[in-house]
């Protein structure tokens, strides 16, 4: 493989970014859900060139028992990349910035989840970067709450996430490969996006206050358009999973809309 060359400029002369997008755009984006037999809920998300698989298991028996929480299921996450996910061969070990990356996402996603519904138990989140191409933290949080909705989690809302950051002086959303490596930094985000609370707010590299507060303002309108496509992929997948419903858009008494809330329902879903 060729050696990564650090591109001329990460912003044309136009205003466009290096892959053709507006500063606001974001990459195209395919959220799937239900893509794994064993689990118990599973979805998987590209964004751009980013490929991520998640799978949940649980609430479950907990091993090692001395993790067990009286009042409330223990979320444990695993974020792994594949070996072939990166141009270096990525070394199989679990790295420190896995275990933190798997740190990070767990507490991104608790706030929306009723945990204490299942003391002592432990619900398992396994997600594998197939494709790293920037913004994986987020990426796998938008597809590891996906995952868990379609285990039937108990949850306030589905968690969005993206990671919105600088490059030439330009604040940019979902940074890409080359935008994250050779860029000014960036600010991975996760919000509730009904009440706007944010649960993931990270920061690399320096910006100022209004900066910062540009950039959480760009990550809040991206997250929720990302909340519109989960609810749409949590809506597909249930529509597939309706036995009388074998056609998308034939429905029994015609109403897609009624198919849906039922189903959503069956889903424990707690949305607004
Ligand atoms: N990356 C890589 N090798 C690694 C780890 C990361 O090439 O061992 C790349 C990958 O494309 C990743 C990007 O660097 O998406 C940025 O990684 P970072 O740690 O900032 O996390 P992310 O932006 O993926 O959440």
């Amino acid at each position: 493989m060729s050696p990564e060359v650090k591109p001329d400029f990460l912003i044309s002369p136009e205003g466009l970014r290096i892959d053709g997008r507006r500063p606001d755009e974001m990459r195209p984006i395919e959220l799937k859900v239900g893509v794994l037999k064993q689990a118990d809920g599973s979805a998987s998300i590209r964004q751009g060139k980013t490929y991520i698989i998640a799978g949940v298991y649980g609430p479950r028996e907990l091993h090692p028992r001395h993790l067990t929480l009286n009042d409330r299921a223990y979320l444990r996450v695993e974020y792994r990349m594949a070996t072939f996910s990166v141009p270096d061969r990525k070394r199989p070990a679990p790295s420190r910035r896995e275990r933190e990356i798997s740190m990070v996402i767990a507490n991104a996603l608790k706030p929306a989840l009723f945990l204490q519904e299942f003391p002592k138990s432990v619900v398992d989140i396994f997600i594998t970067v197939i494709q790293a191409d920037g913004g994986t933290r987020c990426a796998a949080i938008n597809a590891a709450s996906l995952a868990l909705a379609d285990a039937g989690i108990p949850m306030r809302s589905l968690i969005p996430a993206v990671a919105v950051g600088k490059a030439d002086g330009k604040l940019l959303v979902d940074l890409g490969d080359e935008e994250d490596k050779y860029g000014q930094g960036d600010v991975p985000m996760a919000i509730i996006p009904q009440t706007e609370e944010i649960t993931l707010l990270q920061q690399d590299g320096s910006f100022t206050r209004e900066e910062l507060n540009e950039a959480m303002q760009m990550g809040i309108t991206s997250c929720k358009y990302l909340h519109e496509l989960q609810k749409e992929a949590l809506r597909r997948s249930y529509v597939k999973k309706t036995p009388d419903n074998g056609d998308e858009d034939d429905d029994d008494d015609g109403s897609y809309e009624d198919d849906l809330e039922t189903d959503l329902g069956e889903a424990e879903l707690m949305e607004d």
